[in-house]
């Protein structure tokens, strides 16, 4: 027996528990259709919400930085990694997102790794919510806080675990997922925020699905509730609907000075590229003066939604673009996407059980603003053909 015969037992038994994910391979830019095996396939599954990724303002932005600044930032952004376009960045997302300040970080996952650790210790206690990204999950158990989990959107039950447990901690915090994306629904924030009053816990709310896709021009989850200043930390990606990569949070100023004095992927992890950076400040540029690109995004969203249930599907419980489209069975679904692959070619992933819970396998669909209605109306008729096909609908 090797030292490391143990990994390929691992690989057989995910592969015969039918939980082995493939890894597709793009060949083409992110869009509406993208290049996999050589054939053109409609991308019904990226984050890419407004068709940033591939905006030829910020591919400019891009290529600019990267001939005035070079590719790599060189260091960490405590000794000599911050460069004016990090500052330029800041400032600009704590103004887009109405907060005092903001922290710019190599990735969304990261800020969750690195900020809740500062937020809280040993000594106290957080109230996470059941369906919270791992990222959370993660930054949560780093910390090591006394761990507290609510039900999902219940806010019976956080005022409940709050009377039981808030004295179990010095410092509390109540953390969630902005939007759920496995099922498009909002956490109801004005509520989360009344209690995080009452009870003395502070709040973090993760919006990585609600940049650029909810409140005014895609500011996000606060400015749709109109929960400015009552929401204490703020963190967002710069990689879904913004289009680039990093991540970042926001906070009254003197959150953000001790984040860069604690946060330990910004001390210990190179800072965010030139190009990203420069990039991820001319998609905030767009949204800024123009939102026809998130209005475009929920008009196909709707129109995604509607076409789908005239065809006998269940798209689930959704306030978001995010489209579930709900078949309960695992093998079922997993038959469907495959079908939906080889014979449409629409690319859409299965979302099966650990990820969501047993029975209620799906298919989520991912609507942008850069597919067209004809785009929408070709993945409404592959779905009413392979569904019909495999007796779904
Ligand atoms: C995608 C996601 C993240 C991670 O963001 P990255 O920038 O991709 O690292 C964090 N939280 C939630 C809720 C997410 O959906």
């Amino acid at each position: 027996m090797g030292k490391m015969d143990w990994v390929r037992e691992e690989i057989e038994e995910l592969k015969r528990a039918g939980r082995y994910i493939p890894i597709r391979v793009l060949q083409s830019a992110q869009g509406a259709w993208v290049k996999i095996d050589g054939v053109e396939m409609l991308n019904m599954c990226s984050n890419n919400y407004l068709g940033l990724a591939n905006h030829p303002e910020v591919r400019k932005a891009a290529i600019e930085a990267i001939e005035e600044f070079g590719v790599g930032a060189g260091a960490v952004r405590s000794i000599a990694g911050t460069n004016e376009l990090h500052i330029k960045l800041e400032e600009k997302l704590a103004e887009f997102k109405g907060m005092e300040a903001s922290l710019v970080l190599q990735g969304g996952l990261l800020a969750n790794l690195g900020t809740i650790p500062v937020l809280v210790g040993k000594e106290d206690v957080v109230f996470s919510e059941e369906l919270n990204h791992a990222s959370i999950i993660d930054g949560v158990r780093l910390s090591k806080a006394k761990k507290v989990i609510y039900r999902h959107i219940d806010m019976e039950d956080l005022e409940k675990q709050l009377k039981e447990h808030r004295k179990d901690g010095k410092k509390a915090l109540i953390i969630t997922d902005g939007v759920f994306s496995m099922d498009g629904d909002i956490a109801p924030l004005p509520e989360i925020a009344e209690l995080g009053e009452k009870y003395d816990a502070m709040v973090y709310v993760d919006d990585a699905h609600g940049e650029g896709v909810l409140g005014s021009h895609g500011r996000g989850i606060v400015d749709h509730f109109h929960l400015h200043g009552k929401v204490d930390v703020e963190m967002g990606t710069l990689s879904k609907a913004i289009g680039v990569m990093g991540g970042f949070v926001s906070g009254i100023e003197e959150l953000i000075d001790l984040l860069k004095q604690r946060c330990r992927p910004f001390l210990f992890s190179s800072a965010l590229n030139p190009g990203d950076t420069a990039a991820a400040i001319k998609a905030i540029e767009i949204l800024e003066r123009d939102d026809s690109l998130v209005k475009k995004l929920w008009d196909n969203a709707a129109f995604l939604k509607k076409g789908l249930q005239d065809i006998g599907y269940d798209t689930g419980q959704s306030k978001t673009p995010i489209t579930p489209v709900m078949i309960g069975d695992e093998k079922k679904t997993v038959e469907l996407s495959k079908l939906l692959y080889s014979e449409e070619r629409v690319f859409a992933s299965p979302i099966v059980y650990p990820t969501v819970p047993l029975g209620t396998a799906r298919i989520r669909l991912m609507p942008s603003a850069v597919h067209t209605k004809d785009d929408l109306k070709y993945a409404i008729d592959a779905f009413e053909r392979a569904g019909r096909k495999l007796g779904i609908i």
